[in-house]
């Protein structure tokens, strides 16, 4: 594997080849890459080195890898595994053969009704998908959609989506932000079908609705302004007018606003609109070849079969690993990502734009201290937190493929010593217990023989390098063991996400097993 060419700070993750950079955005880098022993093309979003300290951050970019498998929709794109390691964290995902709307319409500008149309009734199915899945997107813009060859297209980065109705900073981008967005309202779906439509103007005409020179210009446009319908072609202009109304009780909702195109499309185009527009993206498309994945990739091939077999390995794995949890998302601050000032199209969040009232910024979590840390005792503590950071050396890979059973050891025939054979790791649940701030985990190791194993419990909060202690467990003469580990978060400040990571010795054959749970508010 190629050590250095995954992310900024070297780490790659394990079983992944990368082939070359696709893109880079304030989230991270993205990578097409091949699973080694597969060869299935996948696409690896690194988080950025810079934003790997940032707590905040890092419990978002998990919060989109969340999200992300929680979504099944041929408009989304498809998530097949989280990866956290003490060198980084990665989202490896579907590799989607195509280029983003942002290069199409760079290149081509305006793309014509019907084609517009078609895009837009591709990403309203897959925003759709998401508000049915209780997730806002928040950052829908041309570089966030995928278009492929074939015409149709598939939302991507998740990375300030938040629960329906969360309280939250200010996100998203000037160009395409909704005026509740500027005012710092709850993010809702309406929201998102404002971008979806600020972005359908931008197809039918190459301009976004909304050109002010600077945030403070824009904002006012956003908030004030007619929405801009002279170059819009007729048939489509009610449309735009409803999907970017000002007031967001006034916008359709999905549902209502795909009746809306489809009766539009028809009586302005004929029932021929989708097919013809489908053809048209399919010649723009074609035009960027050059820029698609696989096509600059001539050795990398999507293998079907082998490509749906990876995502059901991962996502059963996943499920495995953090689905036990209550999922909730971690609604914090992307402090350290900031717009420029002139840069309307960047993602911005808990950065105000100037001019607007600013939204409290979100509070810095507080670290644990060795003495809020310990854990409750009906197991046995073998170290306390430490103020510096310390992680395991084993990578904490949630929803790993299981791994190749390790060959038990053989015992001598004079001294027929046990041993464990291949150790299993499952964890049942992790949920709040009966005392505010204890965390259970129920856990079973099942082992193929009755030697002595050893399982720990690392506790952490957001990431792990701010551990909060961990528990551990001596078990022996059987085969399968249900443990119990309860901890005690008590003292923890009352944000972030609550991780457990289970490990043994010797190791277990299926890796280490992870389950987060969001803390709840105070
Ligand atoms: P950021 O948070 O940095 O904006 P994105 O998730 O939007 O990250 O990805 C940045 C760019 O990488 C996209 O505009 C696109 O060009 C490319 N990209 C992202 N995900 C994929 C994918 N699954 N398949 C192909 N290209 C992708
Ligand atoms: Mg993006």
């Amino acid at each position: 594997m190629n050590e250095d060419t995954g992310g900024p700070g070297q780490w790659t993750v394990p079983d992944y080849e990368k082939v070359r950079t696709l893109g880079e955005g304030a989230g991270g880098r993205v990578v097409l890459a091949r699973h080694t022993a597969t060869g299935v093309p996948v696409a690896i979003k690194y988080l950025g080195e810079r934003l790997r300290g940032d707590r905040e951050f890092l419990a978002r970019f998990r919060a989109e890898a969340r999200l992300l498998g929680e979504l099944r929709h041929p408009c989304v794109v498809r998530l097949y595994e989280y990866v956290e390691a003490r060198g980084g964290a990665a989202i490896v995902m579907e590799a989607v053969d195509g280029v983003s709307l942002r290069q199409l319409l760079r290149r081509h500008g305006a793309t014509g009704p019907e084609a517009a149309l078609v895009l837009l009734k591709g990403s309203l199915s897959g925003l759709g998908a998401a508000h049915t899945a209780g997730v806002v997107h928040r950052d829908y813009k041309p570089e966030n959609v995928l278009v492929r060859a074939d015409g149709t297209s598939a939302l991507a980065d998740f990375g300030i989506a938040v629960r329906t109705g969360r309280e939250t900073e200010v996100a998203g981008t000037p160009a395409y932000m909704a005026p509740e967005q500027w005012q710092g309202e709850p993010a809702g779906p309406a929201g998102d079908v404002y971008a979806a439509a600020a972005v359908f103007h931008e197809c039918l005409t190459g301009r976004r609705p909304f050109t002010g020179d600077d945030v403070t210009a824009l904002r006012l446009q956003h908030l004030r302004a007619p929405v801009p319908l002279d170059d819009v072609p007729a048939p489509v202009r009610g449309l735009l007018r409803r999907g970017m109304a000002k007031d967001p009780a006034q916008r359709p909702g999905i549902e209502a606003f795909l009746a809306d195109l489809e009766r539009s499309a028809t009586e302005g185009y004929g029932v021929g609109w989708e097919e013809r527009g489908r053809r048209r993206l399919t010649e723009l498309t074609a035009l960027l070849a050059l820029l698609f994945p696989f096509t600059a990739t001539a050795t990398l091939e999507a293998p079907a079969q082998a490509l749906t077999l990876l995502g059901r390995l991962k996502l059963g794995g996943w499920k495995a690993a953090a689905g036990a949890a209550a999922l909730a998302v971690v609604a914090g601050g992307l402090t350290s990502v900031a717009a420029r000032p002139h840069d309307t199209s960047t993602t911005v969040a808990s950065s105000v734009p100037s001019g607007i009232d600013s939204p409290t910024p979100s509070a810095p979590s507080v670290s644990a201290s060795a003495t809020d840390a310990s854990p409750t005792a009906d197991t046995t503590p073998t170290g306390t937190p430490s103020d510096s950071p310390t992680v395991s050396p084993t990578p904490t890979v949630s929803s790993a493929p299981p791994a190749e059973s390790p060959t038990p050891t053989t015992a001598s025939p004079a001294t027929p010593t046990p041993t464990p054979g291949t150790v299993t790791i499952t964890i049942g649940s992790w949920q709040r217990g009966q005392t505010p701030g204890a965390l259970v985990a129920d856990v079973t190791v099942d082992t193929t023989g009755t030697g002595p194993v050893t399982v720990t419990a690392d506790y952490y909060v957001d990431t792990p390098a701010d551990p909060y202690g961990n528990q551990t467990r001596q078990l022996s003469g059987g085969t399968h063991y249900p443990v119990t580990f309860v901890a005690d978060f008590a003292n923890h400040p009352c944000r972030g996400t609550w991780t457990v990571t289970l490990t043994s010795t010797p190791a277990a054959a299926n890796g280490p097993q992870t389950a987060s749970l969001d803390a709840p508010p105070c």
